[in-house]
Parts: C-alpha cells; sequence; structure tokens
C-alpha cells in the first residue's frame, strides 16, 4: 500500500456514515490520482477544466469526478457530460448557462450552490440571503436540465476555530433553511464542506461531502 493509499484507507475509517470524501487531486499528476484509485477511492475533485479534461481518458471511466473550482461561462460547455457533480455553481448565470448546455447536449447535470460565508472576500458564491431569495421565488423551477443537490462552502481561511465553526454552522444553517421554505425539494440533501485543515468541525456541523486535497496527497506543487 502506498502512503497516498494509506491516506485514503485512514480518510474511510475515521469518517462518519453517511460522510462522502472527495479526493481533490487538483495539480496532482494522474500516477498520484491512480494510488487512490488502487485504494478503492472514486470520487475526485479538480478545480480547472484543462487540467479535468487531460485526465479523464487517462484514468479508470468510473471515476465520479467533481467540479470544485470557480467555473468561467465560456468553459462550460467543455465539461457537460463529464462531472458527476460541479459544486460550485456561483452565480445565476452560471446555473441558467448549465442548464441551457446541459439541455442542449441532452443530458442532466447535478450541482451545489456555492455559499459564500467566509471573511475573506476574494470568494466566490451566493450570501445565505442571495441564495434564500432565490429558493422563495422558486426560480429553480424553470431549470429543466439541471438537479441542485444542495450547497457547498468554504470556512474562513483563519485558525480562529471558532470563526471556522460559526462558519460552517452558517453554511449547514442555509442548506435547512432552504429546505423549510422549499418542502418539496427533492434530493437537496448535500452538505459539502470541510478540507484537510477542518474537516473534523465540518463534520460536527453537518457536513456530508468532505473535500480534503493536502492531507491525502501532500502539497501541491502551483
Ligand atoms: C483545493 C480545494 C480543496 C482542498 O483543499 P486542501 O486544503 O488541500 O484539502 C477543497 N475545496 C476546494 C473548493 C478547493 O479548491
Amino acid at each position: 500500500m502506498t502512503r497516498i493509499g494509506e491516506e485514503i484507507e485512514k480518510f474511510r475509517s475515521l469518517l462518519p456514515q453517511g460522510t462522502e470524501l472527495v479526493a481533490v487531486s487538483k495539480f496532482h499528476p494522474v500516477e498520484s490520482i491512480a494510488e487512490a484509485y488502487a485504494a478503492g477511492q472514486r470520487v475526485f475533485g479538480e478545480s480547472r477544466v484543462q487540467e479535468l479534461l487531460q485526465k479523464i481518458p487517462l484514468l479508470p471511466s468510473d471515476i465520479r469526478w467533481h467540479f470544485i473550482g470557480h467555473l468561467q461561462t465560456n468553459k462550460v460547455r467543455q465539461i457537460i457530460g463529464k462531472t458527476a457533480l460541479i459544486e460550485s455553481v456561483d452565480s445565476e448565470k452560471l446555473l441558467d448557462l448549465i442548464d441551457s448546455e446541459s439541455r442542449r447536449a441532452g443530458t442532466t447535470t447535478g450541482v451545489l450552490m456555492q455559499l459564500h460565508v467566509a471573511e475573506e472576500e476574494t470568494k466566490f458564491g451566493f450570501t445565505p440571503e442571495e441564495l434564500l431569495d432565490y429558493f422563495s421565488s422558486r426560480k429553480f423551477e424553470n431549470l429543466t436540465n439541471t438537479h441542485i443537490y444542495g450547497v457547498m462552502g468554504m470556512a474562513s481561511n483563519t485558525s480562529d476555530q471558532n470563526r471556522i465553526r460559526a462558519d460552517f454552522a452558517a453554511i449547514a444553517a442555509t442548506a435547512g433553511r432552504i429546505r423549510q421554505i422549499c418542502p418539496d425539494l427533492r434530493g437537496f440533501d448535500t452538505i459539502s464542506m470541510g478540507m484537510s485543515g477542518d474537516w473534523a468541525i465540518a463534520i460536527e456541523e453537518g457536513s456530508t461531502l468532505v473535500r480534503v486535497g493536502t492531507a491525502i496527497f501532500g502539497n501541491r506543487n502551483y
């Protein structure tokens, strides 16, 4: 068993039932992904379209790819039909484009809505208010070829554990409010939060999907 394989096994034993692991392989070579795959990992996360498209044909076809980076509208068409989940929908414009491109391609795309609760202004995503407005106005009913499975978010980049916990609690609370506002929304039950440094807190606050890169694959060479 390789070191990467051991990390995968470790996470599998640590994560509670009902929590899924996305192995974030961005900036890591296909050889590293193959090691994780050999240890049984099937869900991988990438944040750049070109890198994802290069890796897909080099790896087994039963891998479920999650796109987790900021998706530019001019690249949407290239990844439709290639991902199991686009976790990083950060605007209505992007969502509508994913929907129209999915219709054009004759497929349905699963997405998460990205929430911005962190203190950094550079992060993408809807504020909780914007997302609650979106669901209150039931705009999702216009989507024909997109299924919204839940929310994704990041905590502030800080060592302040209380702030991190509060950010995750805000993400989970927003998902809960959306379920209250739209009790008929089907399959809206994914809360993607938690990375290498904060996944344990995220799980305590209700995460169902953790996105872990560095703790599995080591440091990235940008
Ligand atoms: C890179 C990235 C991760 C993984 O971060 P690590 O700290 O390496 O675990 C998780 N989520 C998103 C959105 C990322 O861009």
